[in-house]
């Protein structure tokens, strides 16, 4: 017999397990019980939704210059759209707010570059087109758009909230029999023979042909277990909220300035409040655990003079809350997703530098699909860990940054 935590036999065998309980695992333990029937269990270190996920802006929007993202995200698009049925469970929500979602250019290079990715875009699906500055003030009359030489919309984007998102997925997996162990620290993968078995916790053994890591910025606590060398860097991106006198109303769209160096993009929040991030490569950081939570005055006076030139009713606004989160990046800022090459049964879901969230729902089905050996609605290829020895790189036209 093995230990008992919490009324589980920690010796059990399943037919998956899937590490991490944040908005990637939730929707690949999902998926695998879904469209495998398996027995899935969820091994998390902390709780539901307490990594990278709890941080996250939630935006979903589908301006890309890689296809397969765009493609992705028109899927869980689709998915955000109809989030009950696919799920099977009436009460399920993400939060999912279909404000819209304006990206602004400066002249010159972005404007070329931007216009190409819409061509892009509505070729692997998504609904966008330009607009004149005139009409993007219909969606969004605070804005000031001067200097804005190109205005993309997407009418079907907006933001959803992470935690429901994640949780809404658990909810519907346990009803399909998928157990969720919480405080429960994988200490490392097992294998036998060039073969994934499964996980040792710290308390104790959990069997599986199949696991599927979803840590995000932890990951290479894992694989370099296995002697798996991955290219992943962890940087301390931070968000802040401000707010006027006027609340800032829900429905407003998603804007993301690409006027501005770090890439700014801002969207509603509870609260009547607005929620501000950067889309840069963020501060490096060699422990995701351990980030300064302080935020510099020098930023929030860049952020509040960046939101006041954006918005000329936010030139006073008043800082409300901050939080820091991690980003997973890796060199071309586009996750790994898929099976280990030299270890069978074992498939990585990692690196999402940034841009995960919207993926989530999208890559969820297409790992639980691709384990599964069966057809993918999105070919995660591209994705695969050897791209980078290969060269393939999935490089994005605007450069670094978490719109790639
Ligand atoms: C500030 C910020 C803003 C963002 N904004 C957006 C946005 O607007 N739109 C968008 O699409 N994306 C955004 N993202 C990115 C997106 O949130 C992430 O890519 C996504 O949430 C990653 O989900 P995940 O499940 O891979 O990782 P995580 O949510 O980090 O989940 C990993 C889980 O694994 C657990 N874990 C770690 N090690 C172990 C172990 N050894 N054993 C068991 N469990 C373990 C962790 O506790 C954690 O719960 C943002 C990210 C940040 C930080």
């Amino acid at each position: 017999m093995g230990d008992r935590l919490y009324g589980f036999d920690m010796s059990e065998t399943f037919d998956a397990i899937v590490i991490g309980a944040g908005v990637v695992g939730a929707s690949t333990a999902f998926h695998l019980a879904k469209l495998g029937g398996l027995k899935v269990c969820v091994v998390e270190r902390g709780q539901v939704c307490s990594g990278g996920t709890a941080k996250s802006c939630a935006i979903v929007r589908t301006h890309y210059s890689v296809p397969s993202n765009t493609a992705l995200t028109v899927r869980s698009l689709a998915m955000f759209g109809a989030f009950p049925d696919w799920l099977d469970d009436a009460e399920a929500d993400a939060g999912f707010v279909q404000a819209g979602y304006l990206i602004v250019a400066p002249e010159g290079d972005f404007a070329d570059r931007m216009r190409a990715n819409l061509a892009l875009q509505t070729g692997a699906g998504a609904e966008t087109y330009v607009v004149s500055p005139g009409e993007a003030l219909e969606h969004h009359p605070l804005l000031t758009l001067d200097d804005a030489a190109l205005i993309a919309y997407e009418p079907q984007s907006g933001y959803a909230d992470p935690y429901l998102t994640t949780s809404s997925f658990l909810r519907a997996a346990r009803a399909k029999g998928v157990v969720v162990k919480t405080d429960c620290p994988v200490q490392a993968l097992i294998s036998t023979d060039g073969r994934v078995t499964g996980v040792r916790t710290a308390h104790g053994e959990l069997r599986a042909p199949l696991v599927v890591s979803a840590v995000g910025p932890w990951t290479r606590a894992l694989t370099d277990g296995i002697g798996l060398d991955i290219p992943l860097e962890v940087s301390r991106h931070t968000v802040l909220t401000f707010k006027t006198a006027a609340p800032y109303g829900r429905d407003l769209p998603v804007i993301k300035d690409l006027t501005t160096a770090n890439k700014m993009y801002f969207r509603p929040a509870s609260g009547g409040v607005v929620l501000v991030g950067t889309g840069d490569h963020g501060d490096p950081v060699t422990d995701a655990d351990a980030m300064d939570e302080n935020v510099g005055d020098d930023f929030v006076l860049l952020q509040g003079g960046q939101i006041g030139h954006r918005m000329a009713s936010f030139a006073e606004a008043a800082l409300s809350a901050s939080w820091v989160g991690a980003y997973d990046i890796t060199p071309d800022w586009n996750p790994v997703l898929g099976p280990v090459p030299g270890l069978d049964g074992l498939h990585l879901a990692f690196g999402f530098s940034g841009h995960g969230f919207k993926l989530a729902p999208a890559v969820g089905l297409a790992l639980a699909q691709t384990a599964l050996g069966q057809a993918s609605d999105v070919d995660i290829t591209p994705y695969r860990l050897g791209r980078f020895a290969e060269g393939k790189l999935l490089t994005g036209a605007y450069g670094v940054g978490s719109i790639s």
